[in-house]
C-alpha cells in the first residue's frame, strides 16, 4: 500500500518498466530502478528525485497513451517529486504551500517588498531617502550593517535548518545511513553529474520539446541560472570578507570581486531564468506535472526579480534612486530566503542527495559485478 494515487501509479510504472528496460541508458532513473525487485514510499521518492524530466523516455516508449498500459514516467515522476517536497517540508505545518505554491511565493515577496518599502519610508525623513548617498556605508546610512545582519543572516540560517530537516527525513525514507552523506567518493560523482546536468540530455540526444525536437537549451539556461546564482552567492560572501577582514564597507568599486562576481552572476540570472521561462512554453504539456507550473514559474520570477532589482541597484546607487532600490532588492531577496525550503529550490537540494546515493548504489553494483578482488 501506497500512501498516494501517484505513489501507487509511480509503483505501477515501475514495475512495467521493470520487464521492459528499454530505456536502461537514457538516465540514472532506469538502472536505479533496476537495483529493486519492489518500490516504498522511499524507493519511489529517490527515483523521482533522480528524474530531470527531460521526457526522452515519454517518446521512446511503445506503452506510452494511447496504449492500454499509459506509461508515461516523466509526468508521474514530476508528480511524485512535487508530493515529496511537501512530504518532507519542515515543519510539517508547511506542507501545504506546494499546492498554491504560485500564490505563497507571490504573497510572501509582495509582503517582505512591502515591509522594506515601509520600513524605509517610516523611518527616513525625504531628504535622507531620495538622497544620493555615495562613498562607503552609503547602503548603511539607510540599512545599518548590523540590521542587515540580523535579518539575512537569521533568514538565511532558518533555510538551511528548515531544508537540513527535510533531507534528513528523506535520506530516513529512503533508507540510506548517513555515513553515505560523508563518503567523498560518491560526492565527487554527484557534484560531475549536478555540476553538468548529466541526466537533462535524455541519454545524449537532448531534452524533449512540445514538437518532439530535442535540444540542449534547457541544459544551457539551467547552467546560466545555476552558475549565475552561485557566482552572485560568491559575490555575496567575498563581500562579507571585504568587510570583516579588510574592513572596507560596499558599495564597492567596480573593478573590486563583489561587484564583479555580482555583474556576472546577475547577468546570468537574467538571461537564464528567462531562457528557462521560455523553454518552459515550448514544452510538451503531455510530459508535465500541470500542478506544478505555478511553483516552477514563481521560482524562475523570484530569481530574475532578484536579478533585476540588484543589476538596477548597481547602475543606480549613485543616484536617489538608491534608497527604494536598495529597499526593493533587499525585500526580493529576503522572500528568496525565506521561501527557499517551501519552494522549486528544493529541487536542487534533494537531487543531489538522490545523485550522491545514486553513486554510491551504481559503485556497489560495480564492485559486485566484477566480484571480490584474488
Ligand atoms: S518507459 Fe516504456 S520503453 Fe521505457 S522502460 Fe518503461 S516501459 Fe519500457
Ligand atoms: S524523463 Fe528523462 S530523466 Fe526522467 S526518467 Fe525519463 S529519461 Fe530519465
Amino acid at each position: 500500500m501506497h500512501a498516494t494515487k501517484t505513489l501507487a501509479e509511480a509503483d505501477r510504472l515501475m514495475t512495467v518498466c521493470n520487464s521492459c528496460r528499454y530505456c536502461e541508458g537514457l538516465c540514472a532513473v532506469f538502472p536505479a530502478m533496476e537495483m529493486r525487485r519492489s518500490f516504498s514510499d522511499g524507493d519511489l521518492a529517490y527515483l523521482a528525485n533522480l528524474c530531470h524530466n527531460c521526457g526522452a523516455c515519454y517518446y521512446d516508449c511503445q506503452f506510452s497513451p494511447p496504449h492500454e498500459f499509459n506509461v508515461n514516467v516523466p509526468a508521474v515522476l514530476a508528480k511524485t517529486q512535487h508530493q515529496s517536497y511537501a512530504h518532507y517540508a519542515w515543519p510539517s505545518a508547511f506542507a501545504g504551500v506546494f499546492a498554491r505554491n504560485g500564490l505563497f511565493i507571490a504573497l510572501a515577496t509582495a509582503l517582505s517588498v512591502a515591509a522594506f518599502l515601509a520600513g524605509f519610508v517610516a523611518w527616513h525623513d525625504p531628504a535622507t531617502l531620495f538622497g544620493t548617498h555615495v562613498g562607503p556605508g552609503a547602503f548603511y546610512r539607510l540599512l545599518p550593517h548590523n540590521m542587515m545582519v540580523l535579518l539575512f543572516g537569521g533568514a538565511f540560517l532558518y533555510a538551511i535548518v528548515a531544508i537540513g530537516f527535510g533531507i534528513r527525513s528523506f535520506w530516513r525514507d529512503i533508507g540510506e545511513p548517513t555515513a553515505t552523506l560523508r563518503d567523498p567518493t560518491a560526492i565527487g560523482s554527484a557534484i560531475r553529474d549536478a555540476a553538468r546536468l548529466r541526466y537533462l540530455d535524455g541519454g545524449g540526444a537532448g531534452c524533449m520539446n512540445e514538437n518532439a525536437k530535442p535540444t540542449d537549451t534547457r541544459r544551457i539556461y539551467h547552467h546560466l541560472t545555476f552558475y549565475g546564482f552561485l557566482l552572485c552567492f560568491a559575490s555575496t560572501s567575498t563581500a562579507t570578507l571585504y568587510h570583516y577582514l579588510l574592513g572596507l564597507q560596499a558599495p564597492y568599486s567596480w573593478w573590486d570581486l563583489p561587484v564583479l562576481l555580482g555583474t556576472v552572476g546577475g547577468i546570468g540570472l537574467v538571461i537564464g531564468p528567462i531562457g528557462l521561462l521560455a523553454a518552459k512554453w515550448r514544452r510538451d504539456p503531455a510530459v508535465l506535472d500541470e500542478t506544478r507550473y505555478g511553483m516552477d514559474v514563481a521560482f524562475i520570477l523570484m530569481l530574475l526579480l532578484t536579478s533585476f532589482t540588484g543589476l538596477a541597484l548597481l547602475a543606480l546607487r549613485a543616484t536617489p534612486a538608491m534608497g527604494i532600490l536598495l529597499a526593493l532588492h533587499l525585500g526580493v531577496v529576503f522572500a528568496l530566503f525565506i521561501t527557499m525550503p517551501y519552494g522549486k529550490f528544493v529541487h536542487g537540494i534533494y537531487r543531489f542527495a538522490a545523485l550522491v546515493r545514486y553513486a554510491k548504489e551504481h559503485r556497489a553494483l560495480g564492485t559486485a559485478a566484477s566480484g571480490p578482488p584474488n
